[in-house]
């Protein structure tokens, strides 16, 4: 549909895991004739130039986003609304701005704002990610058979909308408009609460007394080292999801824990039929994340 590259100038403010893995599938796929990427710290810039995932790197965010035609925020939510402050009197007529943050309300409100007319908001979400961070832990392969969801306001360009749809797909990742608070909720039970429990969970085992949690630690493969993989994400990151998706998190929290009162009670009864039915409940759950293909976790490919 559209003509690569379909970009002349792409800047990825934030070069982590998801920052650099995009700017690796630009790269690779052609997508754009100069990728500028803006860190905070030289370290990172460094690396950045150091395995070659840029034409151009920068701390100045004006001078990152000055002629780009498509700029993604791939920094902690959090940061948002000072980079849009920044960043906005820089930004071109008829450019793209959009994002890959976990919380897309908030991305929104924290944004828009500053955005003149003529600049097209899209943003978006790549259900896609490991527990690392930084652009040594990005990879090409990272959003292949991964969805990302694009949460664009009514009445934004359509043709903004398409072109960041395009640049997904040619990353390997299906693409799915919707409504940003539905997303919210939606990734409020798929993901962000299971992270507070793999928090939760390894934040007890660390505060029993010394015999037992060396214990916790030899015996992991149990379940537990599932848990410790989650809660080793980015503490920084992490803290932004919850303070900026507050209420879709807090409202996912309270079913939980009434189900969690529920399943006590039948471990409290004995209730064998009843925890068989759930769990039976569960195993399909699984089967069908394994048929719609969800079920591998991302790793580099080989080659
Ligand atoms: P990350 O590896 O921790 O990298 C964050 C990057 O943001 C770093 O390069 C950091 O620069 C940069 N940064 C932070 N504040 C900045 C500022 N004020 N100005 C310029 N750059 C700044 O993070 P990530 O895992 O890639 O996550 C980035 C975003 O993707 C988050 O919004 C997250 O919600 C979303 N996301 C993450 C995952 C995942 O699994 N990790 C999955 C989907 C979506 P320095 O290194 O110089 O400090």
């Amino acid at each position: 549909m559209f003509q690569k590259p379909f970009f002349n100038r792409i800047a990825l403010i934030g070069a982590g895991l998801i920052g650099s893995s995009l700017s690796r599938v630009i790269k690779k796929k052609n997508l754009s004739n100069e990728i500028v990427v803006c860190a905070r710290r030289d370290e990172t810039l460094n690396i950045v130039k150091k395995l070659d995932l840029a034409h151009i790197v920068t701390k100045d965010l004006t001078f990152a986003v000055t002629d780009a035609d498509l700029v993604v925020l791939c920094t902690p939510v959090g940061v948002y609304e000072a980079l849009a402050k920044r960043m906005s009197p820089a930004l071109k007529q008829g450019s793209i701005v959009s994002d890959v943050g976990s919380v897309k309300q908030s991305a929104i409100n924290m944004v828009k704002p500053y955005l003149a007319d003529g600049v097209h908001f899209v943003p978006g979400h790549p259900i896609a990610g490991t527990e690392n961070s930084g652009p040594e832990s990005g990879f090409d392969t990272l959003f292949e058979n991964r969805w990302v969801i694009l949460t664009p306001e009514s009445g934004t360009d359509q043709n903004a909308i398409s072109k960041v749809e395009e640049l997904w797909r040619c990353a390997g990742a299906k693409t799915e408009i919707m409504d940003a608070k539905h997303h919210d909720r939606v990734l409020a039970i798929t993901s962000h609460v299971p992270h507070l429990i793999a928090y939760t969970i390894v934040g007890t085992a660390t505060d029993l007394e010394d015999r037992l949690k060396a214990e916790v630690v030899k015996f992991a493969a149990s379940g537990f080292r599932d848990f410790t993989r989650i809660a080793a994400s980015d503490p920084v990151m992490w803290r932004d999801i919850f303070v900026h998706n507050r209420n879709a998190v807090l409202e996912m929290l309270g079913r939980l824990t009434e189900d969690i009162s529920t399943l006590q009670r039948y471990v409290r009864d004995s209730d064998a039929d009843k925890m068989e039915e759930l769990f039976s409940r569960t195993r399909e759950i699984r089967r069908s994340v394994i048929e719609a293909g969800q079920h591998i976790l991302p790793s580099p490919s080989k080659d």
